[in-house]
């Protein structure tokens, strides 16, 4: 199908609705219209800045990393579908950094090198191109720009430079530390009461005038086999973690843009440390406009999952066990971003078998109308409503549970022609990166996937005779079955 005519017809519409986006800004903790930055922004012209705190490279990333990915994707397709332009910069933090964000903690590169017998650089080169495959899998856009901390290093230097020259900083004991008692606002994302934290927290640096601030450059290393150094004005030494997001981050979008996003782990020390040191390098200027956190994915037991615990689950775990990438991306859809997501196979087969059923719908519309003779469309007053339900949905703050909603009652709705209906689905694929415009045509039928489905269920009931009449029956109609941990996989035989 042309994707050319609908994208066109689409583009069309929200131009003259001129839709409105809200999004919700951790900044205010209130669903804020969204209004790009610049005051006369021009939508064939101009970009909307986003930038998304990327994965620490000395690990793979696990399945609550990847929901990171997922949900910042999500609002780069909404503004897509809203006919914005966007640049989308993911940056990877190969430079050695602490276990802990407020600068404690052991070097989390070097625990992978030691761990792996590699160098500090092989560990960063290996799960960077093994978090891009994930990216890939997931059908996650390509960011416009991925960036290194270790390319830029310069840029980093500039910054700090910069704070220096400002008064921001001061030097002791080897290291450069941002002064955050000199920022009135300091931690107003984390709506912190700086006076009462600073008397409760215990400080193990002493350097440090307070517990609040950190660490720019560090040329006095914690650790003695230290790899990664790089000349300074202040001696060799490497950049804390915080200075790199706001140097790469302006470096690709300006010195003001629309949009950070990270998990909600960031908003307590991250995001405040690289508010205070970016609005005080631009001249105290709002720096961010929207920060947009998404809530954790956790284990069915409430436990976190951390890339250095041992509650740690892969994509290619998952894979292993018989699910598509494509299943953890819808999965993650029926959950909205801010919400927590509770992690289990059971609530996977559930994502998964919905997918199935989805795939087999619109493989059934392709089926019966010819793929390729058709044309899509959207004109009558019906669909249009169903797309303009569709839209509200995303547009309010990515709401993409309700968008599902949406999507399963167009499919079931009988007064919506084949050829608006296939055409809408493949539309609201726009967002949810499901890959339903590839979908080959004669997949695997209907028919073959509810056999599964019953097989599925005698085997919960251990009625193996049922099961295993149930097999050779989709054998005998061209497919063969397999089982999976709590599922099922079909191939064509
Ligand atoms: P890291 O590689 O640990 O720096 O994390 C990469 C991204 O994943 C950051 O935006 C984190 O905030 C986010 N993140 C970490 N753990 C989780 C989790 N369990 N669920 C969702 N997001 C997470
Ligand atoms: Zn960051």
């Amino acid at each position: 199908m042309a994707k050319n005519e609908i994208t066109k017809q689409v583009n069309k519409i929200v131009n003259e609705i001129n839709p409105d986006i809200f999004l919700f800004n951790t900044l205010t903790r209130k669903k804020e219209l969204f209004v790009p930055v610049k005051i006369n922004y021009n939508k064939s012209s101009d970009h909307i800045g986003i930038y998304s705190c990327g994965p620490t490279v000395y690990n793979y990333a696990h399945v609550g990393n990847l929901r990171s990915y997922i949900f910042s994707d999500i609002l780069k397709r909404v503004l897509y579908l809203n006919n914005f332009k966007v640049k989308h910069v993911i940056n990877i933090t190969d430079v050695g950094h602490l276990t802990s964000d407020a600068d404690e903690g052991e070097d989390k590169m070097l625990k992978g090198a030691k761990r792996e017998k590699k160098t500090v650089w092989q560990v960063a080169e290996f799960y960077t191109s093994a978090f891009k495959e994930d990216v890939k899998k997931l059908n996650i856009i390509t960011p416009d720009v991925w960036s290194k901390a270790t390319d830029n290093i310069k840029e980093q230097i500039e910054l700090i430079k910069t704070l220096e020259q400002k008064g921001y900083t001061y030097f002791v004991g080897g290291n450069v530390y941002f002064d955050t008692s000199k920022v009135d606002d300091y931690g107003k994302i984390a709506l912190l009461d700086r006076e009462a934290e600073t008397k409760s927290r215990v400080e193990k640096d002493q350097n440090k005038k307070s517990p609040h601030d950190f660490v720019l450059w560090f040329t006095k290393s914690k650790f003695q086999d230290q790899e990664m150094k790089w000349d300074s004005p202040w001696g060799a030494g490497y950049p804390g973690w915080h200075i790199e997001c706001s140097a790469m981050s302006m470096k690709h979008l300006g010195e003001q843009f629309e949009v950070h996003t990270g998990g909600i782990d960031h908003i307590s020390v991250h995001h405040p440390n690289e508010i205070a040191q970016s609005e005080c390098a631009i001249g105290k200027k709002p720096w961010v406009k929207y920060w947009l956190h998404n809530e954790f994915l956790v284990l069915a037991d409430g436990d976190k999952m951390a890339k250095s615990g041992e509650n740690f689950l892969t994509l290619s775990v998952v894979e292993n066990k018989g699910y598509s990438p494509l299943d953890f991306r819808f999965f993650n859809l029926g959950t909205h971003y801010r919400k927590q997501l509770m992690f289990s196979y059971e609530a996977l087969d559930s994502a998964k078998n919905a997918r199935v059923k989805l795939n087999a719908k619109v493989l059934e519309l392709k089926n019966k109308l010819e793929v390729g003779s058709v044309k899509e469309k959207l004109e009558s007053e019906e669909s249009k409503k169903y797309f303009n339900n569709f839209l509200e949905d995303v547009n309010d703050d990515l709401n993409t549970p309700k968008a599902l909603a949406t999507l399963w009652e167009l499919l079931k709705d009988s007064k919506i022609e084949d050829c608006e209906k296939l055409s809408l689905v493949i539309l609201f694929d726009e967002i949810f990166g499901l890959g339903l415009r590839d979908l080959e045509k004669d997949d695997i039928p209907m028919e073959i996937i509810q056999l599964a489905e019953k097989r599925l269920r005698a085997r919960k009931d251990k009625d193996w005779e049922i099961s295993d009449k149930l097999r050779d029956e989709i054998f005998s109609k061209g497919f063969e079955v397999s089982d999976t941990v709590d599922s099922f996989k079909i191939k064509k035989k």
